[in-house]
């Protein structure tokens, strides 16, 4: 469970919006619950700004009440709707979207986001008489100032099942599946999912691997009676292909792998009971914080404390994967 801190409400919002923007997240509904009914605690107008930073833009954006968020902390993507917004990477438009803001009395505001989300509140911040605060919002839980991202063990949840159902037909077929989770140019995903599915091996952007090192496992495997099955998880990475390319180094080396991508249903689906905890404690923390005077900072979680995190410090620091979380999931594989 959580430590949350406490503090005085002496800096009360006049009234706070809220938004989800970027790759949606399997936890950010429970996050915006969380957000609003901890505002009409305290007696805050809260408001909801549908498709993110395009939305804020031209001002699409309704007060919400406690029944706005009536039945929606099972459900998975966003009642607000997330997008992408090119144009908030303008100043300029960074001005207006404060100045729509504060025109409607509105002066504060909440994100919940991964990495790129998290760039844009910390410039809004910093450059408009708009307080902002961050929540870490993304599956690939690679956001610098929390161990833990909305949305990161649905989706590590999502991933196993599909691969418990593979290994069933992998050994059926005594054959050797690749499959690909998400992480872009991280390999958290696939680094536990890896250690929860008895991975036989784990290729992540992080640590390069050599064909021959995954080809004298496979065959240590068999010398060892495993048979000749197997489940290698794969991170997408950054370039589109690289788990067909590895099958391809793979047949090159005699050795015949499926290939199964995962893709976007790891996105989705309902949001484990962990993530309904942690997005509602996040959402009502943010509430605390701005309450509190804060601004400019990312609300996370560090060794099970509620702890805040400057923006920039968040956007300018990357997280690492865990080496030696890595090196276990490595020790497991033999
Ligand atoms: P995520 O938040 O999931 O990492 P993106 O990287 O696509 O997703 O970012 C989501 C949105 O955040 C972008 O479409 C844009 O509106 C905003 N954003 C991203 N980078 C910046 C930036 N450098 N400056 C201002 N806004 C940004």
């Amino acid at each position: 469970m959580y430590q949350i801190p406490t503090f005085e409400c002496d800096n009360k919002p006049e009234a706070i919006a809220i938004l989800t923007s970027g790759g949606d997240s399997p936890g950010m509904n429970p996050a915006i619950r969380g957000v609003v009914r901890a505002a009409l605690h305290h007696g805050i107008k809260v408001y909801g700004v549908h498709k993110g930073y395009s939305g804020l833009i031209i001002g699409d954006l309704q007060e919400m009440n406690s029944a706005s968020v009536t039945n929606i902390v099972q459900r998975g993507g966003t009642i607000l709707k997330s997008d992408r917004c090119l144009a908030f990477k303008d100043p300029e438009v960074r001005y207006q979207a404060a100045e729509i803001l504060k025109e409607k009395g509105i002066d504060s505001l909440v994100v919940i986001g991964g990495d790129g989300s998290l760039t844009g509140a910390h410039l809004l911040a910093a450059e408009n008489d708009i307080r902002v605060i961050g929540l870490p919002g993304t599956i690939d839980n690679d956001i610098y100032g929390t161990d833990d991202t909305i949305g990161f063990d649905t989706a590590v949840n999502t991933a196993l099942d599909a691969i418990d159902k593979i290994r069933d037909t992998a050994l059926s077929h005594e054959s050797l599946f690749l499959v690909e989770v998400m992480g872009r140019n991280s390999g958290f995903i696939a680094t536990h999912v890896g250690i929860a599915c008895g991975a036989e091996m784990i290729v992540v952007p992080e640590y390069e691997v050599q064909i021959e090192s995954i080809c004298f496992q496979l065959a240590s495997n068999r010398e060892q009676g495993k048979g000749s099955s197997g489940i290698i998880v794969v991170a997408e990475g950054q370039t589109p292909g690289l788990t067909y390319s590895l099958a391809t180094q793979l047949k090159q080396h005699n050795q015949s792998a499926k290939v199964c991508i995962l893709g976007h249903i790891q996105r989705g689906g309902s949001p484990t009971g962990h993530d309904r905890v942690l997005a509602s404690c996040l959402g009502a923390s943010a509430v605390d914080y701005l309450c509190a005077g804060y601004n400019d900072v990312m609300i996370g979680v560090k060794n099970g404390q509620i702890v805040d995190t400057p923006l920039k410090q968040v956007i300018e620091k990357g997280k690492q994967l865990d080496e030696a979380l890595f090196e276990r999931a490595l020790l497991l594989h033999k």
